[in-house]
Formats: structure tokens, sequence, C-alpha cells
């Protein structure tokens, strides 16, 4: 049993994050401003002993003991993120630094939350972690993308400086219950339109790509990082099954049974042509690799969303 610190903790991958720590018997410090994320989350753990929420933003310095710290907390929508991108950029910079300073005090091993989104608009595919990126630095994806980057920048040079015990993955876009209904994510906006019967919003012709993967998988992956002694990373988490934008909305209207329409709006600027993770070494570093396909993933999330329309109804 350990002390575990988990910033973001009330955000949608967070609360899975802290469902599985608490379910195995560890002490979890849930640490969130709450911007993006919600206390319904993790309100089922408020009355466990093995469980606490502190709200608080790693922007200014946080003082707590922890074992282990998975520092999640960042908005990771791109309208979430570029709502006050000046901030976006301060939560993986300033608070990176608090977050590793805790660490570094408390000789806790740290885990940091990057995205697939340091490849910016990748020319390599599918990507390896080897791969340097193609980043925009003043695009409107700048803000997150470049700030994840000098998180894991932090990270590397923390450890090399202080002997510290850093673990970094590259997350892949994620789905599953709980994710923000209006977070403006693609899967959450699909769904959402398909169940109230609005035209699904394709953003520019839907041949982008992206491969999604269901957050038990990803929270099994992260786990596996930590908690094992050799391999700081960068690690690639994600599921390679890869979909076109439009092959994602027909698949959500069969699922949900949808009459809606399919939809056109702009696509954003810098928005990623192709996105696949290679996961050679997560397959051989942590023996992971993805168990839910899409379809089977997609249920259960529509199911969540469901509840959350007809809560909002009535
Ligand atoms: P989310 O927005 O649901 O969760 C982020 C959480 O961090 C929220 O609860 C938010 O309130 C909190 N937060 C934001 N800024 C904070 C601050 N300054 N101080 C304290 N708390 C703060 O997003 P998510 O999808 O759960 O993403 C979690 C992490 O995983 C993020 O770091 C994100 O960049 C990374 N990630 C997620 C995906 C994905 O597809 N879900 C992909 C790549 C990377
Ligand atoms: N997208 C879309 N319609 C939407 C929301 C997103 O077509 O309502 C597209 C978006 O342009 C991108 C992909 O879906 O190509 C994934 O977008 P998301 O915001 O989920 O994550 P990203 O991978 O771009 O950070």
């Amino acid at each position: 049993m350990a002390t575990i610190l988990v910033t973001g903790g009330a955000g949608f991958v967070g609360s899975h994050l802290c469902d599985r720590l608490v379910e195995r018997g560890d002490d979890v410090i849930c640490l969130d401003n709450l911007f993006t994320g919600r206390k319904r989350n993790v309100q089922h753990l408020l009355g466990n002993p093995r469980f606490e929420f502190v709200r608080h933003d790693i922007v200014h310095p946080v003082y707590l003991e922890a074992d282990q710290i998975y520092n999640m907390a960042c908005p990771a929508s791109p309208e979430a993120y570029q709502y006050n991108p000046i901030k976006t950029i301060k939560t993986s910079t300033v608070g990176m630094v608090n977050v590793l300073g805790l660490a570094k005090r408390c000789k806790a091993r740290l885990l940091q939350a990057s995205t697939s989104e340091v490849y910016g608009d990748p020319n390599v595919h599918p990507q390896t972690e080897d791969y340097w990126g193609h980043v925009n630095p003043i695009g409107p994806r700048s803000c997150y993308d470049e700030g994840k980057r000098v998180a894991e920048s932090l990270c590397v040079n923390y450890a090399n400086e202080h002997g510290m015990e850093v673990r970094i993955v590259r997350i892949f876009n994620t789905y599953g219950p709980r994710m923000d209904p209006n977070d403006g994510r693609v899967i959450s906006n699909f769904i959402m339109q398909a169940l109230r019967g609005e035209p699904l919003t394709i953003y520019g012709d839907g041949s982008q790509t992206r491969s999604f993967c269901f957050v038990s998988d990803l929270v099994d992956g992260i786990i596996r990082l930590m908690d094992q002694d050799e391999r700081m990373g960068p690690v690639n988490v994600g599921n390679p099954g890869e979909y076109t934008i439009r092959e994602l909305a027909e698949t959500v209207l069969e699922l949900t049974g949808s009459k809606a329409e399919l939809g056109r709006e702009p696509l954003p600027a810098d928005d990623p042509k192709q996105r696949c993770p290679d996961i050679t070494r997560a397959r051989e570093w942590l023996g992971w690799e993805p168990k839910v396909p899409l379809r089977e993933g997609l249920e259960p999330t529509i199911a969540y969303y469901r509840d959350r329309l007809a809560e909002e109804r009535s």
C-alpha cells in the first residue's frame, strides 16, 4: 500500500485511475482545480477512507506527502485548452515544475501524462517514440503541444540533474464514460449529437484519422509504466486501430441507431491529418496492448451519455 497523488484526478482519465488505485488498496489523494474535471466523477469515492479530494491548482506550489505521483492535470480537449491558452502553458510548465519539486522533496516516482500531440501533424506514420514531431510553435494548438514538450524536457532534466525517477507516457486519443459531454472532443460530440438527432459535425472532409483507446486499457498501460523499475520512457500508449473521422461518425450512427445526418464544419487550423501509435515499446517494455476494440468500447460510452442526457431532460 502506498500514498499516491493523482493531479487532475477529477478529470476523465484521472478519475478512472483513482478508481483503479483505490480498488487495489492504495491511499489516493486526488488533487484538482475543477477546471474541466467534475466532483461528480469522484463522487462515489468521497466516503472511502482510502480517498481524499483536494481542490488546488498546480500552478501554485503543492505541499503534500506521496510515494508516487501521476501528473494528469491539464485540460485535454482542444476547446478546453484553447479557452485560456496562457493558463494551459502555465499548467504544463510552472505546474510541472511545482509537481516535480514536490516529487523531489518526497522522493516520489512521478509519471507525466504526455500526449501524441508532441508529434504535431506528423510526417512519420505510425508514430514511434523516437520521432521528434512536426509542431507549429505559434499555432492555436501550440499552447498544449509545446507545453507538453516542455513538460517532457523538464521531467528528463530533473531526472538527470537530481537522480529522480520519472516516467513519461504519450497518450493517444482515449475515450470512455466520464469524458465531459460538452468538451468538444470528437467522440463525445458525435455521440451527443447522434442521441439528440442533430447533424454530426464532421470537420473538413472527415478523411483525417485518429486511433481510439478505451479508458480501461489506457489506465492499465500507465499503471504498468509507473510500476516497472527499468525505463523512463517515453512510451506510446494507445490503440493502433486507425479510423477516419467519417468512419467514426458512421459507426456512432449505427451503434446509437440514430437517424441523424452527417454535417460538415470547417477543419480547424493545424488539425493533424493522421495519427496512429506504434506500440512496439509498450508491448516489449510493459507487456501491454489494448484489449477493447472501438465498437466494444463505444457501447458503455454511449450508455453513459444516454444517462447524462436523461438527467439533463429530467
Ligand atoms: P480532462 O480535462 O478530463 O482532465 C484534466 C484534469 O486536470 C481536469 O480534472 C482538470 O480540472 C484538471 N486540471 C487542469 N488544469 C489544472 C491545474 N492547473 N491544476 C489542477 N488541476 C488541473 O482530460 P483527460 O482526458 O482526463 O486528460 C488527462 C491527462 O491526459 C491530461 O494531462 C491530458 O493532456 C492527457 N492526455 C489525454 C488524452 C485523451 O485522449 N484523453 C490524450 C493525450 C493526453
Ligand atoms: N472532429 C470532428 N468533429 C467534431 C470534433 C472533432 O470532425 O465535432 C475531428 C477533429 O477535427 C480531429 C478529430 O476529430 O480531426 C479528433 O478531434 P479531437 O478534438 O477529439 O482530438 P484531437 O485528436 O484533434 O486532439
